[in-house]
């Protein structure tokens, strides 16, 4: 039988319900902590695509770099890439967090003074854009009311 069950995305705290067919699903409880809204949904998968694809730029950055053959213009071309990727990844998560964007060259830098930490770099750009979201704190202040009244 199809059930429909109240939860919160585990990204943005947004209310919504979810449909499930309680024959196959025995542990909603559980499911229902990994859930995430639609909107969530498509931003991590373009996020996690970016994140991928820088990984493995600066993973060849630094396999060219070690093995002396980045030339002058490899190293442009590279620099070109991650320029355009980290624009894209920084458009990405502030437009879904609704923060300001705002690019700047050290993300490129900071990658490629640490290529093999590219994927660490991006996620924790991501967290310190989501830690500023007004979508978070219009959660946090309605939770605050909600204890308030109780
Ligand atoms: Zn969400």
């Amino acid at each position: 039988m199809m059930t429909t069950m109240p939860y919160r995305c585990r990204m943005c705290g947004r209310a919504g319900e979810a449909a499930y067919d309680d024959e196959f699903v025995v542990k909603a409880e559980y499911w229902k902590e990994l859930l995430h809204c639609d909107r969530c949904g498509d931003f991590k998968e373009r996020f996690l695509f970016l994140r991928e694809r820088t990984s493995n730029v600066a993973i060849a950055f630094w396999a060219y770099q070690t093995t002396n053959r980045l030339d002058t213009e490899l190293e442009n071309r590279l620099r070109e890439k991650l320029v355009r990727l980290t624009r894209q990844i920084v458009e990405a998560t502030c437009r879904h967090w609704r923060v300001m964007a705002e690019w700047s060259p050290d993300f490129v830098q900071m990658i490629v003074e640490q290529p093999r930490r590219a994927e660490f770099i991006v996620n924790f750009y991501a967290k310190g854009v989501r830690k500023d979201s007004p979508l978070l704190l219009q959660i946090a202040d309605a939770q605050t009311e909600k204890q308030n009244a109780l």
